[in-house]
């Protein structure tokens, strides 16, 4: 009921910010400027026989050092305060908001203060409560509830903010008044005016909170919205760094009963002591002692003294002072530096990331893309598209290179066989326009897919076969939405890609800092799956503090040929002869002959009918292993069929490998690295980041990745979803991605740990990650960047294999961060929410498209 009301409260204000914004303004103009005389004076205090005794008493010893701890309070609060508006993560917003809030709320109760003719003591005090008793995080975390959502939903994201603000915000309004009106019993005759003005200022920054400021926001926004373009807006909601779920803004049950406690409390404290204290406070003749705390004195001698004050620097001033200067230190010394750290880190890695795919560019901040341009030239009017590269993959490009390997000067083309005497001849096809290439294309005197080599120079090849493949059907749109430029083509011909017209470029995202083996790693992943990269952030960021530990307890790809015989009977004695310990030696001599770093750790083999399948094990050093195991096995294999001639080898892959697809064998035995690795996760940060709790999450993770996988039928998928962690690595660090298949097997434990089962002890089983760092997509640079960044780049120096086990680890332990995150959504019931907040694009589907919830 408080919630929806103040909502609609919220709303109103949103919906009226013009109304409510003069209102204020008037009223307090009126405050200020209305006239005393007219207005019956308050109570004053009886006159005292010695009019300076009060100022005696003022800088009595017990007055100084309340009111030195009160300001060294303040400034202490004020710092506090500071700290949180600058983590929230936007300078301009919030800082604007934080500002308003105290401009606002300082102009109002002087305005009251003025309207009330409460006298003021000294000046700088008030200043020193104003700072004590205004809370920027409140007015931030409503600009922020203001700006989370689009900006068409600027009113009932107000509103919302309200509902969730508003009634923890009167509890404290109300819990507050009542402790500082403790101080106006205090005894102490400066702090007794103070607690008055405070209390006087709490309500006045309630009403504004309530009243004006979210009618600025909304009026602000309103305006931002108009004057803004999208971009922008997308831009500036991205300042706002923290996502804010209402889950975040929830009051605690518990501090919110203890305040309600605690009003009672106080409330009746108030009353029996104001009670009594009127008692003694009413005077034979009637009069209201409380006017002591103003005094009878003139204008002049009030002004000298305020000058006095503010000029004279007295012991607490000088506390005051070097505490201010103390924080100021700490902040720029220690505090923001510890920060920057953070930030440079991250920096770091993003500079390695830049500079690594300097050439070929698709790694990660799009603020180094350079917006060069490259127009193709006209050609034969109609019959050629021009293709305009795109900006997004290319890098700041000296001018020089642009141009470089443009046809500047309009030839007249020459018939075929001129071409094809020039392209034959030592001139080469680099003396030949593009047109003439494509005409010898045409008449197959080159080979489309070589043409990288015929004209010598591979981007040009690519260029040229996008022209041809343009003017193919449907291809004419999408070829020119496929950049092509700056890439380093030498690394893919012949190793990892034919026929090529370009690349895709896919977002790649960093999680981290990953605390894995007592070393913080920063992940990159590559993926279009949006939550992914947030959600196992939240999984890291849950695990920071106790860290991962993780083990390779095994190691070995596998090549799993299939060879028939001529009966059961010859097949069996082959089989015979394979396991023997002997043979097996001189098998594995002649596999660990064919690389420096594959060496045979057992064979496997299963027999049906008359055909063998024969399961060869071997460690591959750095290397995933596929083509090494491919050509070990395919030796031994030839060496076996010389005692066995009738052995006829049918395929070199007899699917007992298994390779990229679903099979219970790797399961079992595993393939790859079999990677282990656990974590315990406090049960308060279980409820604070998690936003769930040990208990449900083990209870879904037995009914999901245990029960259900198990409905399911399911082969090493007892987990949510290792395949998106494990993909996302795959495509940022080059490795085979369709590996991804058995790759991803996975089982996710979960028991409550401790002595009270508190804590949560979680834990992924990995038996047959498929990966290297040498080989394959690894070599290409922005994929061997994302290895960089990860330590593991290229070969080990000098222990074979063991950069490929820390990659392994590293995604094992990437995926426990993703599975704690996503368990932990499932069991609070988040996923749709955030996927539909994350994961849905809004900018070119129609609403009817879309209906994409998550696929865990
Ligand atoms: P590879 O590039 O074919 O072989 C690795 C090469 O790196 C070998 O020449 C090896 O030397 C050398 N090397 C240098 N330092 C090394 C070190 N520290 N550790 C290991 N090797 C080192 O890579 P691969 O992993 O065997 O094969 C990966 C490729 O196979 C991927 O492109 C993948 O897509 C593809 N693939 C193939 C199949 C298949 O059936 N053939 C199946 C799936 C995937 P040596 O010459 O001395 O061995």
């Amino acid at each position: 009921m408080p919630t929806r009301l103040f909502h609609a409260h919220g709303e109103f204000c949103a919906t009226h910010p013009w109304e409510l914004i003069m209102a204020t303004l008037t009223l307090t103009t009126c405050m200020l400027t209305v006239e005393h005389q007219h207005l019956a004076p308050p109570p004053k205090p009886p006159p005292r026989d010695c009019a300076g005794c009060l100022y005696e008493a003022e800088y009595n010893a017990a007055d100084v050092i309340v009111m030195t701890l009160i300001r060294c309070l303040a400034v202490l609060y004020s710092y506090y305060q500071f700290r949180i508006l600058h983590r929230m993560g936007s300078k301009y917003i919030l800082g604007i908001a934080g500002l308003f809030t105290v401009f606002s709320s300082f102009i109002f109760t002087s305005a009251l203060v003025n309207f009330l003719q409460i006298e003021i003591p000294d000046l700088k005090d008030t200043l020193f409560f104003f700072l004590l008793l205004i809370d920027l995080s409140k007015a931030g975390k409503l600009a922020q509830f203001a700006l989370s959502g689009s900006n068409q939903e600027v009113k009932s994201n107000i509103a919302r903010g309200m509902s969730l603000l508003g009634p923890a915000m009167t509890l404290d309004t109300i819990v507050e008044t009542l402790v500082i009106g403790v101080g106006t019993m205090s005894g102490v005759h400066r702090l007794e005016v103070l607690s008055y003005i405070a209390c006087l200022s709490v309500i006045v920054n309630y009403v504004i909170f309530m009243t004006f400021y979210p009618a600025c926001l909304s009026l602000i926004l309103e305006l931002s919205r108009i004057t803004t373009t999208c971009d922008k807006n997308s831009v500036k909601r991205y300042l706002i760094s923290a996502t804010l779920t209402e889950e975040d803004q929830k009051s605690n049950p518990v501090v919110q009963r203890v305040k309600l406690i605690m009003s009672a409390g106080l409330v009746i404290v108030h009353i029996h002591s104001r009670w009594s204290f009127q008692e003694n406070a009413i005077n034979g003749n009637g009069q209201f002692d409380v006017k002591e705390i103003s005094m009878n004195r003139t204008e002049d001698i009030v002004l000298r003294n305020y000058i006095m004050r503010w000029v004279t620097l007295s012991t607490d001033h000088i506390v005051v002072l070097m505490l201010l200067l103390a924080l100021v230190a700490k902040f720029v010394l220690f505090d923001n530096k510890q920060e920057l750290s953070e930030e440079l880190h991250l920096q770091m890695v993003q500079e390695n990331l830049r500079r690594n795919s300097m050439r070929n560019s698709f790694s990660d901040t799009t603020s180094y893309f350079h917006s060069c341009k490259f127009l193709l030239e006209e050609q034969d009017g109609d019959e050629e598209k021009q293709y305009e590269d795109k900006e997004i993959q290319t890098m700041a490009i000296p001018e020089s290179t642009c141009n470089s390997e443009e046809d500047t000067t309009v030839k007249p083309a020459r018939n075929l066989d001129e071409c094809l005497k020039i392209y034959e001849s030592q001139l080469g096809a680099s003396e030949l326009t593009d047109e003439e290439v494509i005409l010898l294309v045409k008449h197959k005197h080159i080979p489309i897919h070589q043409l990288e080599k015929a004209v010598d120079n591979p981007e040009r090849g690519v260029k040229i076969r996008r022209k041809i493949v343009g003017t193919l059907g449907n291809f004419s749109a999408a070829v020119e939405n496929v950049p092509y430029r700056n890439y380093d083509y030498s690394k893919v011909m012949g190793a990892c890609c034919e026929n090529v017209i370009g690349y895709i470029p896919v977002p790649v995202g960093i999680v981290g800092p990953l605390h894995l083996d007592g070393r913080l790693v920063y992940v990159p992943m590559a993926t279009t799956e949006g939550c992914l990269v947030a959600s196992t952030n939240r999984g890291s960021r849950a695990l920071l503090k106790h860290g991962i530990t993780s083990r390779v307890v095994a190691d070995g790809m596998t090549r799993g040929p299939v060879v028939r015989f001529p009966s059961v009977d010859e097949a069996s004695e082959a089989l015979a002869w394979i396991e023997t310990p002997e043979n097996f030696l001189l098998i594995k001599e002649s596999f660990d002959s064919s690389s420096r770093f594959a060496k045979l750790k057992k064979i496997h083999v299963r027999m049906a009918a008359r055909y063998l399948f024969v399961r060869f094990v071997a460690t591959t050093g750095d290397a995933m292993g596929m083509n090494m195991l491919s050509k070990g096995t395919e030796l031994s294999l030839k060496m076996v069929q010389n005692y066995f001639p009738n052995m006829q080898i049918l395929s070199l892959s007899g699917n007992f490998c298994t390779d990229k697809k679903p099979a219970a064998v790797n399961w079992i035995e595993g393939r790859g690295k079999y990677v282990v690795c656990e974590a315990i996760v406090p049960s308060h940060i279980v409820t604070s980041i998690l936003k769930t709790n040990v208990h449900a999450l083990v209870d879904v993770n037995i009914s999901k990745n245990m029960i259900g996988s198990a409905v399911a039928g399911s082969i090493g998928g007892f987990n949510a979803h290792a395949a998106n962690l494990v993909t996302a690595i795959y495509i940022a660090t080059g490795q085979d991605p369709a590996q991804n298949v058995v790759s991803s097997n996975c089982m996710t434990i979960m028991e409550p740990w401790g002595n009270h089962g508190e804590d949560l002890y979680i834990s992924c089983t990995m038996p047959s990650i498929e990966i290297g760092t040498v080989g394959g997509g690894t070599v290409l640079p922005a994929q061997s960047s994302c290895l960089e960044v990860l330590g593991v780049k290229g070969p080990h120096s000098s222990c074979p294999g063991e950069n490929a086990n820390r990659l392994a680890r590293i995604v094992c332990g990437t995926v426990l961060a993703g599975e704690l995150s996503l368990m932990a959504a499932l069991t609070a019931g988040h996923l749709v929410e955030s996927h539909l907040k994350h994961n849905r694009s809004t900018v070119c589907l129609p609403n009817n498209v879309n209906s994409k919830a998550g696929g865990q």
